[in-house]
């Protein structure tokens, strides 16, 4: 999309979709791992009372009830307006990047607008269930497969889509080969160590294996690279702030998350700076 004044409408239109998007990501986090339906009408977890539509407007509702319930005046989480805020802007800045003129990698399309668009969507994707996935593994240290499994069908299917809009089909097969390299490693990790990985991680592996490599092997290496530096990062500041032994379980899902973005995001120029220090200086 070269038109400015689109893209800021089409940006504006994201920012606001995400927000809704977030809402919902909210009731996926608590029913999913709770084997609650996702079409049950939304109701106070105190008091019972129903959550009336006024009352179900992202962040807005949150500020007017000043944090609390219309009926009972039990708190509700900021944990709420705060993940609606985050997928707002998650979305502004996937659909900024990858709709816009931002060259992350040739994949995404190739300048032409609807295989850009099907890219774009399979990242809105990603970043949705990156959320949802991350508070999930926090909360629970589970990655349902209600929500992995299903995953390499929509980014598969929209991947696909994107080929026969006009996308390049050697990026198809080379996200179906880091997709199958990161399982592989994952389940080989799972495997020598079994306690340190879950099965959820595993088949996670595949689905971000996938993402990454679609853009191209500098976003699959840093990318799978940099959710082990910052998971061990983050491991050896919990040993060294005591609030942690040899032995706890960390959940590994939120920084394969994490370390996929950084993939996703900077994984062409941290390439670059990379092998340039290495190899041109
Ligand atoms: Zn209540």
């Amino acid at each position: 999309m070269t038109d400015p004044s689109l893209l800021t409408f089409v940006v504006i239109f994201a920012g606001l979709f995400g927000l809704v998007i977030g809402s919902f990501l909210n009731v996926v986090v608590y029913r999913v791992p709770a084997g609650i339906p996702l079409t049950r009408e939304s109701r106070c977890p105190q008091c019972g009372s129903p959550v009336k539509p006024w009352q179900n407007v992202p962040v807005v509702s949150w500020l007017m009830l000043r944090s609390r319930c219309a009926t009972c005046s039990s708190r509700i989480s900021a944990r709420y307006p705060l993940v609606e805020l985050a997928t707002g802007l998650a979305f502004v800045v996937v659909v900024w990047l990858f709709a816009g003129t931002v060259e992350l990698s040739p994949a995404q399309g190739s300048g032409e607008w609807w295989p850009r668009a099907a890219v774009t969507v399979a990242y809105l994707y990603l970043a949705a269930i990156s959320i949802a996935l991350t508070l999930i593994d926090l909360d629970t240290h589970r990655l349902p497969n209600a929500i992995v499994l299903p995953s390499y069908l929509v980014v598969g299917a929209l991947f696909v889509l994107a080929c026969l809009l006009g996308a390049d089909w050697a990026a198809l097969l080379r996200a179906t080969i880091g997709g199958t390299i990161l399982y592989a490693f994952y389940f080989l990790l799972r495997l020598i160590r079994p306690g340190g990985m879950g099965g959820g991680d595993v088949k996670l592996a595949g689905v971000v294996g996938i993402c990454l490599a679609w853009l191209g092997w500098a976003q699959f290496i840093v990318g799978a690279f940099a959710a082990f530096l910052l998971g061990g990062v983050f491991g050896i500041a919990l040993l060294l702030a005591r609030r942690a032994g040899r032995r706890t379980a960390i959940p590994f899902g939120p920084w394969m998350l994490a370390g996929a973005w950084v993939g996703i995001l900077a994984g062409d120029t941290i390439a670059r700076l990379y092998f340039g220090l290495f190899f041109v200086a």
